[in-house]
């Protein structure tokens, strides 16, 4: 049945820009929440009353009034590639698509000013071309939006450099409250904080300014290991050493690497891997150092073939957990931060525990000048106590855990809550943008 408020929106923004058939209301009320059987048996039957597609800022001033005047929940939407049902409406209502907000507004020297719909990929090709380039972009790169990525992702390739979102990667957001007059807003320095990663519940980003760094010359590489031990060893040194440019350190486990159908060809049978991005030039002295650990370079992709064809970063992140679960839908994933000093004495503890239940994938990142290895272990999934049993012991053990099975930001991914909260009142006192991600606190 259609919510009686669908023809007079129609009127606001016109009927070509509000979608009411049910394979739309299907496919833009999901995201990529069924990564976690969890989530997925909770949110499949969550569904918008209607699809709004905006163009401009007048458009999404105008359906935030209405949504204010008659009370209508609104969930703002980029690609929808978030894992976490993020984008999911969980009381129905408006899946306000922004997509289409997809102007580069000015690529300057060392900054980006972008709508919020602009893809990564596209900004990544455009700022390469004027020797600039992203510094940190989530591996759905090629779909993902702009405000889709401060809004709900965290970091990702360039994240050993550069760190994440909440590390000087958010200069400026323009961002629209929800109110009868919605206000515009331009958020900068630590206030941003109240708007990264907020699934859309303190306000809706039309405009984000963000920094480019210079570009370089991005060679690939694996590197094989038989021992897991070394293969971190190796991970962490090269995450240390500051001489060699790097946008990616990522080691798998094995039989992670087998799970990569369109790489096992270039792939060592039962060898941990480590996926590497590093400067063009510094094969010798990967090839070296992998050496001194024990390892071997056994494929290189390169810096001419970089973003022209498949590339590592496409088996990182969370599309590690991607292709584990084609290869075995039971597979599910977590979210983990590892100690910098002990992470090898944790790693061999999760081993010694679970054994092939939980196959370790790490990333290398950076957070606030500091490295630390962050996880995104695949685990065989058999019940929710067990896969609760298994975060404890985590904990346990001093592996901190953003719980990739909860759609709420205070019990899932983080941010920070405090500043949100309040920020929530002050801009959505109805509490309709995304509701039940955030809580409602006086
Ligand atoms: P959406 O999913 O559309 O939105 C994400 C959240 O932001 C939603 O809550 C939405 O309501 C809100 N939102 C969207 N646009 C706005 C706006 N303009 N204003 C306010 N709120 C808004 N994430 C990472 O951080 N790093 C990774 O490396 C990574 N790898 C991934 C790999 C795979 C295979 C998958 C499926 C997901 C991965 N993710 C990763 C999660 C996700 O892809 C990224 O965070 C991505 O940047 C989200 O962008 P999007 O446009 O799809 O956002």
């Amino acid at each position: 049945m259609k919510a009686e408020w669908t023809k007079e929106m129609a009127d606001v923004v016109g009927e070509n820009k509000l979608l009411l058939d049910e394979a739309s209301l299907e496919k833009y009320s999901k995201d990529y929440y069924w990564y976690s059987p969890i989530l997925d048996s909770k949110l499949k039957n969550k569904k918008a009353d209607g699809i709004v597609r905006v163009s401009s800022e007048e458009e999404v001033v105008q359906v935030l009034s209405f949504a204010y005047r008659r009370k209508i929940p609104v969930t703002v939407r980029g690609a929808g590639t978030g894992n976490y049902g993020q984008a999911v409406p969980l009381e129905g209502g408006i899946v306000l698509d922004v997509s289409g907000l997809d102007k580069i507004i000015e690529l300057g020297e060392g900054y980006a000013r972008l709508q919020c719909g602009v893809k990564m990929g596209v900004l990544e090709k455009k700022a390469r071309k004027q020797n600039q380039e992203l510094r940190i972009y989530p591996s759905t790169f090629v779909k993902a939006t702009i405000g889709g990525f401060v809004s709900g992702g965290s970091g990702g390739i360039g994240s050993i450099t550069w760190g994440n979102l909440w590390n000087g990667n958010v200069l400026e957001a323009v961002v629209y409250t929800l109110e009868e007059q919605p206000r515009r807003l331009v958020v900068q320095g630590e206030e941003l904080a109240d708007y990264i990663h907020n699934y859309g519940t303190t306000g809706i980003m039309t405009e984000l300014l963000i920094p480019l760094s210079t570009k370089t010359e991005w060679l690939q590489s694996v590197i094989s290991f038989d021992s897991l031990k070394a293969s971190l060893l190796f991970a962490d040194a090269i995450a240390n050493t500051d001489e060699i440019r790097k946008r990616l350190v990522a080691p798998m486990e094995w039989p992670i690497p087998s799970f990569f159908t369109p790489l096992i060809k270039h792939l060592e049978q039962d060898a941990h891997a480590v996926l590497l991005e590093t400067e063009d030039g510094t094969l010798s002295v990967l090839s070296a150092l992998a050496q001194s650990f024990g390892g071997r370079v056994s494929y290189v992709i390169a810096a001419d073939q970089y973003h022209e064809v498949l590339g590592l970063s496409d088996f990182t992140w969370n599309h590690t957990t991607l292709w584990a679960l084609k290869t075995d839908s039971t597979f599910t994933y977590l979210q983990s931060g590892f100690s910098p000093e002990s992470f090898l004495e944790q790693a061999t503890k999760i081993k010694k525990q679970y054994g092939d239940e939980v196959l370790l994938h790490f990333e290398w990142t950076r957070g606030r000048g500091k490295v630390v290895p962050i996880a995104l272990p695949i685990v065989k999934y058999t019940t929710e106590q067990r896969l609760y049993e298994i975060i404890g012991f985590c904990k346990s053990i001093g592996v901190s855990i953003n719980d990739p099975h909860i759609w709420t930001l205070e019990g899932g991914a983080g941010g920070e809550m405090n500043g949100m909260q309040r920020k929530k009142l002050d801009n959505d006192p109805l509490g309709l943008l995304n509701p039940g991600k955030i809580e409602m606190r006086e």
